[in-house]
């Protein structure tokens, strides 16, 4: 597959916006084409900003001055890929604007700033017991953002917080409708941390969030219509894009593909059905597999790839065997509903494609197979739970992104100020 270049993908992230026609709200939306641009390809010269936007040169050298002035972007080295051409100045995000991002889960509270542009700067994994409660996640993410402050540099700013759950969330109040492995039920998560933090919080599903990141950053990020499966402690959550759009449906709550339907009178799933894919292809299987302590998965991976290289995995390989073939059947009703041109696979559900290469493409691809399941790619997110984090950023940017200029200014009163002036 070839890879559109560096401009068709500024063009499109363009088309996307709306550059506006009255002073104020063309100064508005301008001024937040380029800030999405510059963060969603993390860095751009000044002369592709010129190409993309048809701004003229005065006006992208003015708009970008405000972001400076903004603490938004900075304006650095000549962009060496321009060797041949005239040099021009590249405009980076700033490492100074940030967001924290909280993804709480049955056996570890999972904390990181997050730069624009995505860059995940200092990640700590808290590990608990049992599944935390929520007052316990409120009080481990204070305990870390403090002591995450102390190390950062005189003049950031924390724009928000994005906090991604493994379950369903309410997308007007950010409230926790229902977390079934976490044993939650109506919390008031993101407003009991908002007031913890002194910051906005804006909350989702994790595989939402991910699919997400994986359609701005990742291996989905020239794709427009996109389906991102990941596997965790909490199940399999899904995340849908669809003519470059992330589907929410009518409650925010499409993309339920854990609990697509995969095998008559199979295991009880939390959702009060049977066979779904969730119940059927869990984790905790492959970790029992292996031999590896419950919840221990920072190794899951790499033990699951060298157990197969041994004398005697015959039961782990009829294991991955048998997931691979209902994570198939699952597959296949996402792609005859979706038609994506793309599947992500994420968390543990990495490790079945790996372990068993081309066996999920071979069983969608059926000899003759014609239609949606013809063409679709499978890739695999990068490892570990990173695009879950970076996604949840995205939340925090968003209305940052949307009108810089007046988040900033809306948000003054209550900055968050930086610690030599503390
Ligand atoms: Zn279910």
């Amino acid at each position: 597959m070839t890879s559109p270049s560096q401009d068709e993908r500024i063009r499109r992230t363009v088309a996307g916006t709306n550059l506006g026609n009255n002073r104020d709200s063309t100064r508005q939306h301008n001024l937040s084409t380029v800030l999405r641009l510059v963060h969603s390809m993390a860095g751009v010269s000044r002369a592709q900003l010129t190409r993309a936007t048809g701004l003229n040169r005065s006006t992208i050298a003015a708009l970008v001055g405000e972001l400076v002035q903004l603490g938004l972007v900075v304006e650095s080295n000549l962009d060496l890929a321009q060797q041949h051409g005239r040099p021009s100045i590249m405009i980076e995000p700033s490492r100074g604007a940030l967001a924290l991002s909280v993804n709480p889960d049955i056996d570890v509270v999972s904390v990181a700033l997050v730069s624009l542009g995505g860059h995940i700067v200092n990640p700590v994994r808290f590990h608990t017991v049992r599944a935390p409660s929520v007052p316990e996640v409120v009080n481990i993410v204070k305990a870390v953002y403090s002591g995450m402050r102390t190390s950062l540099p005189a003049g950031h700013r924390i724009m928000g917080v994005g906090l991604a759950i493994p379950g369903l969330v309410d997308p007007v109040d950010g409230t926790v409708i229902e977390a079934p492995h976490l044993g939650w039920r109506d919390e008031p998560l993101a407003a009991l941390l908002s007031d913890a933090l002194k910051l906005p919080v804006i909350a989702a599903n994790d595989a939402v969030v991910g699919a997400r990141a994986q359609a701005t950053f990742g291996a989905g990020r020239d794709v427009s219509d996109l389906v991102y499966l990941y596997g965790g402690a909490s199940g399999i959550g899904g995340g849908v894009i669809s003519g470059g759009r992330l589907i929410s449906g009518a409650t925010g709550f499409a993309g339920q593909l854990g609990h697509t339907h995969v095998r008559s009178g199979g295991a009880a799933c939390t959702c009060g059905s049977s066979g779904c894919l969730e119940a059927e292809v869990t984790r905790e299987e492959l970790i029992a597999a292996v031999g590896l302590p419950a919840g221990e998965t920072e190794n899951l991976e790499e033990a699951v790839m060298e157990k197969l290289q041994q004398e005697g995995s015959q039961a782990l390989r009829d294991i991955i065997e048998r997931q691979v073939q209902l994570l198939a059947v699952g597959l296949k009703s996402v792609v005859n509903l979706l038609n994506p041109s793309m599947i992500v696979l994420g968390g543990f559900l990495r490790i079945l494609d790996r372990a068993a290469p081309d066996a999920l493409s071979e069983a969608l691809r059926a000899p003759g197979t014609r239609g949606p399941r013809e063409r679709v790619a499978i890739e695999l997110a990068p490892l570990g739970e990173d695009p879950i984090l970076v996604g949840a950023a995205e939340l925090a940017f968003e209305p940052l992104i949307r009108n810089p200029a007046g988040f900033l200014r809306f948000h003054d009163d209550d900055a968050d100020v930086p610690l030599s002036f503390a």
